[in-house]
C-alpha cells in the first residue's frame, strides 16, 4: 500500500530576484514498509526533497500525499501536527539539545504530542526505548559526554519515541565512522523490519546498499529508481545485538538510576508536578542560571524599592494620619445659629439653640459619633495668690472633652467626674501653660484659684499639647464643670453679652476688666440701642432652657465624618423642630481643610512612589526583555528542532512567556523579601515607622507577572513565529 506518493514536485528558492531552481518535476511513490535510500551527489537536492517530505517545507508545485493526506496546502501548525504524529527524523548533526540528558531529549518530543502521556509513562518508554539502542548506561548523560555514535543512537531513539509510520534520515552517517556507521545503518534496517517505512539520504552507494530500493537523483530530477538486489541477505544478517532485549522492560533501577541525590528525586518530584512548558522553561533557565539571575536584578531592584518605599510610606502616613486625628481631624464642632438685632447680624452663636440634652442625645442617637462633650466658654482673669493670668480658653464642659480631644494623659492629679458636672462642683483642671503661670515652682493639685472672683480648687494638671495647626496654645486652659461655669462664672453665656452689655457691666465684674480697654475705643460702644429695661419688660424672651455655647463631637473614625455630621443635621432638626426647607438654626463644622492637606500630602507622596515604581519597573522589564531576545537568537536551532519533531508555535511561545514570567516572579520574590528586609532594618536603626502592607505584597507579585507577560511577549512571539527549516539550519 501506498505511503508517500510525489507528483511533479518542484522547488525554486528565491535568493532576492534570483531564482535557485532545486527540484524539477520529481513524482514518485513510497509503499508502506518499504526502506528506500535517496541517493545523489552533494547540492542534487536532496535534503531539499527530504525537507518537503518531512513536511518541513512546501514544494513550489506539484501534489504530496502523505497517508492519503495532501500535504502542500497545509497551515505551519498543521503540518506540525503531522510530523508529530506520523514522523520521525535522525539529522546528519543529531541535533540534540546541549546540556539536556539523554533522557530528556528522548522525552522532548512527547512534550507536543497530542497523545497525552504521564511523566512516568513518558519516561518509562524513553528509557526503552534507550534500552533498545544499547544506552541504557547513558540516561543521565549530556550530548557532550557522549560519543557521536551514541549521540545519534539518542537521536534515533527520538525519532522513534512517538510511534511514527515514516523515519526519515537526512545523511544519518555523515559524521560518524564506517563501524559506528554499519551499527546505526543496522538499526534501521531492524526498524524496518518492525514495519517502519524508512527514507534514507545519501550520498554513499555503501550506504545505500542497506536499503532496499535506491532512488537516485540527479540536478533535480529522478534519473532511476531500482530495487537493491543485495538487501536480501542484509536483512538477513544477525541484527545489532541490542535488539535482544527489545521488547524487555526496562529494569528498575534503569528508570530511576541507583544514583540519585536527594536534589535530583527533589527536582524530579518538582517537574512531575509541572506541566510540560514550565518543566521545559525552568530546564531552559537553570541551564543560564547567572544570565537568569542578572537578568532578574532588574525587576529585584524596582519591587524591592517599591516594597520598602511603600512600606515606610505608609508608616508615616500612619503616624500623621495619628498625629492629625490628635490635632482633631475627626472633631466636628456645633455652634449655634445667628440671629439679627435691628437688622445686624449678631454672628455665629448669638442664637440661644443648643442645649446639654443635644450633646446627650447626640451621643446616644448618632451611631457615627464616638463621643460629644458641650462647651460653655468663659474670659476671666484667674487670681492665685499674688499672681494672675487670662487663660486663652475657659471651658465648661464635661469630662467627656478629653476623649473628644484625644487628650487621654494627666500629668497629676485626675479629671473632674460626671458628678462635679451634676453638682455645679467648684474644680478644675488646668494646662501647663497655665501652671507655669500660676505655680512656677509648686504642684497646683490640691490649691484654691479665683475665676471671676469664684474660687475653684484644683484637682489636675492636663498634660502637655503644644500649639495648634494655628499657633494657638493649648495648654493656655481651664476646664470645669460646665454647670460651674455657666452659673457660677459667665452668669450668664458670653453669646448674650453683647458689647454694650460688656460695657456696662465692666465695673461691676473682674472678668470683663480684662476687656476694659475696648471701652476707650468709639468702635466698641454700641451704634444701636440696646433693649431697655421695659422694652424687655414688653417683650419678655422666656428662657426654657439652658443652652450651652457649643458642642463638639469626634466622629468614629477619619471617614465617618461625613455621616456623624448628617446624622447630628438630621437629629438637631428634628430635636429644634426646624421645618422642612428652613434653615438650621445651628452650624456645623468640620477639619475638611485639614483633612483636605493631609490626603493631598499623601496622595502626592503615594503617587510619586507608583511613578518611581513604574519606571523601575520598565527598566527591569526591557532588561528581560533583551535578555529573552538574546535567548532566542542563541537558542534558535533548539526552537527549530523543537518545531521539527512537532511543537506548534503555541507551544513556543508559551515556553517563552513561561521562562520570562517565571524570571520576574523570581526577582518579585527575591524583591519582597529583600524589600521587607530593608523596611524592617530601617524600623530597627533609624526607627522609622514601617507598616507592612499585604495588597503591596500580592500587587508586587501582580505586577512582576504582568511584567514578564508584556516584556517577554515579543521575544516569545518572535521565538514562535521563526521557519523550522531556517531555524534549523541558522548558525
Ligand atoms: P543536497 O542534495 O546536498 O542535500 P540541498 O537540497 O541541500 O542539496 O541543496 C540543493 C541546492 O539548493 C543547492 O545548490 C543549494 O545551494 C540550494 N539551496 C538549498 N537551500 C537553499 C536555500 N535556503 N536558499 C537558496 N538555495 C538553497
Ligand atoms: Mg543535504
Amino acid at each position: 500500500m501506498e505511503l508517500i506518493r510525489l507528483e511533479n514536485i518542484c522547488k525554486t528558492y528565491y535568493l532576492g530576484e534570483v531564482e535557485v531552481p532545486v527540484l524539477h518535476g520529481i513524482s514518485l511513490s513510497i509503499r508502506r514498509g518499504e526502506m528506500v535510500a535517496l541517493m545523489g551527489a552533494s547540492g542534487s537536492g536532496k535534503s531539499t526533497l527530504m525537507n518537503i517530505l518531512g513536511c518541513l517545507d512546501h514544494a513550489t508545485s506539484g501534489e504530496y500525499w502523505l497517508d492519503g493526506q495532501e500535504m502542500s496546502r497545509l497551515g505551519p501548525n498543521e503540518r506540525a501536527l503531522v510530523r508529530t504524529e506520523k514522523l520521525g527524523f535522525v539529522f546528519q548533526s543529531f541535533n540534540l539539545l546541549a546540556r539536556t540528558s539523554a533522557l530528556g531529549n528522548v522525552v522532548m518530543p512527547l512534550d507536543y504530542s497530542p497523545r497525552r502521556h504521564s511523566r512516568r509513562e513518558a519516561r518509562r518508554l524513553a528509557h526503552g526505548l534507550l534500552n533498545r539502542v544499547g544506552l541504557n548506561t547513558r540516561v543521565n548523560h549530556v550530548p557532550s559526554q557522549m560519543s557521536g555514535g551514541q549521540q545519534q543512537r539518542v537521536a534515533i531513539s527520538r525519532a522513534l519515541v512517538n510511534s511514527p509510520m515514516l523515519v526519515l534520515a537526512d545523511e544519518p552517517t555523515g559524521n560518524l565512522d564506517s563501524h559506528t556507521s554499519m551499527d546505526i545503518l543496522r538499526m534501521f534496517q531492524q526498524l524496518n523490519a518492525e514495519g517502519i517505512t524508512v527514507v534514507l539520504v545519501t550520498h554513499d552507494p555503501q550506504v545505500a546498499a542497506y536499503a532496499s530500493r535506491t532512488i537516485r537523483i540527479v540536478d533535480g530530477m529522478v534519473e532511476s529508481d531500482e530495487v537493491n538486489p543485495s538487501v536480501e541477505t542484509t536483512s538477513r544478517c544477525p541484527l545489532v545485538k541490542v535488539t535482544e532485549d527489545d521488547h524487555a522492560e526496562p529494569q528498575d533501577h534503569a528508570i530511576e538510576p541507583a544514583d540519585d541525590g536527594p536534589a535530583r528525586r527533589w527536582r524530579g518530584l518538582v517537574s512531575s508536578l509541572l506541566p510540560a512548558t514550565w518543566r521545559t522553561a525552568l530546564g531552559a533557565l537553570r541551564r543560564n542560571k547567572m544570565r537568569a539571575g542578572l537578568s532578574t536584578l532588574g525587576v529585584v531592584i524596582a519591587v524591592s524599592a517599591v516594597i520598602a518605599m511603600t512600606e515606610i510610606g505608609q508608616g508615616s502616613k500612619a503616624t500623621l494620619q495619628k498625629g492629625i486625628a490628635s490635632m482633631g481631624a475627626n472633631t466636628i464642632m456645633i455652634f449655634a445659629g445667628s440671629t439679627s438685632t435691628s437688622g445686624v447680624n449678631m454672628g455665629t452663636g448669638s442664637a440661644v439653640t443648643l442645649t446639654p440634652q443635644d450633646a446627650q442625645e447626640i451621643a446616644r442617637q448618632c451611631p457615627a459619633v464616638k463621643c460629644v462633650a458641650p462647651l460653655v466658654r468663659a474670659r476671666s482673669q484667674i487670681v492665685y495668690g499674688n499672681r494672675n493670668c487670662v487663660p486663652e480658653n475657659i471651658y465648661g464642659t464635661t469630662p467627656s472633652y478629653l476623649d473628644v480631644r484625644d487628650w487621654k494623659k494627666m500629668t497629676a492629679g485626675e479629671m473632674f467626674s460626671d458628678r462635679d458636672v451634676r453638682n455645679s462642683n467648684k474644680v478644675c483642671v488646668i494646662g501647663n501653660t497655665v501652671k507655669q503661670n500660676l505655680f512656677p515652682r509648686t504642684s497646683p493639685v490640691g490649691r484654691e484659684i479665683r475665676i471671676n472672683n469664684v474660687s475653684f480648687r484644683v484637682i489636675g494638671l492636663l498634660s502637655r499639647k503644644g500649639a495648634n495647626m494655628v499657633g494657638m496654645d493649648q495648654d493656655n486652659i481651664v476646664l470645669a464643670p460646665w454647670t460651674t461655669v455657666k452659673y457660677r462664672v459667665s452668669g450668664t453665656t458670653l453669646t448674650n453679652t453683647n458689647q454694650s452689655g460688656s460695657a456696662e457691666s465692666s465695673s461691676s465684674s473682674t472678668s470683663d476688666s480684662v476687656n476694659t480697654l475696648s471701652g476707650l475705643y468709639p468702635g466698641a460702644t454700641s451704634m444701636y440701642l440696646s433693649r431697655t429695661a421695659t422694652q424687655e419688660a414688653d417683650t419678655p424672651q422666656p428662657v426654657r432652657f439652658t443652652n450651652v455655647d457649643q458642642i463638639v463631637a469626634k466622629a468614629v473614625s477619619e471617614r465617618k465624618v461625613k455621616r456623624a455630621m448628617s446624622q447630628i443635621t438630621g437629629l438637631l432638626r428634628q430635636r429644634h423642630r426646624v421645618r422642612a426647607g428652613d434653615e438650621d438654626d445651628f452650624s456645623i463644622r468640620d477639619m475638611a481643610e485639614m483633612m483636605k492637606v493631609m490626603s493631598s500630602t499623601t496622595q502626592l507622596m503615594s503617587s510619586l512612589l507608583l511613578v518611581v515604581a513604574m519606571i523601575s519597573l520598565v527598566v527591569g522589564g526591557v532588561g528581560i526583555m533583551n535578555i529573552m531576545l538574546v535567548s532566542v537568537t542563541e537558542r534558535t536551532r533548539e526552537i527549530g528542532l523543537r518545531m521539527a519533531v512537532g511543537a506548534r508555535s503555541h507551544h513556543i511561545l508559551r515556553q517563552f512567556l513561561v521562562e520570562s514570567i517565571v524570571l520576574c516572579l523570581v526577582g518579585g520574590a527575591i524583591g519582597i523579601l529583600l524589600g521587607r528586609g530593608a523596611s524592617v532594618l530601617v524600623r530597627q536603626i533609624v526607627r522609622w515607622p514601617t507598616q507592612a502592607s499585604l495588597t503591596t505584597i500580592v500587587a508586587a507579585v501582580a505586577i512582576s507577572v504582568g511584567v514578564g507577560v508584556v516584556f517577554g511577549f515579543y521575544p516569545a512571539w518572535k521565538a514562535s513565529r521563526l521557519d523550522p527549516i531556517e531555524a534549523l539550519r541558522y548558525e
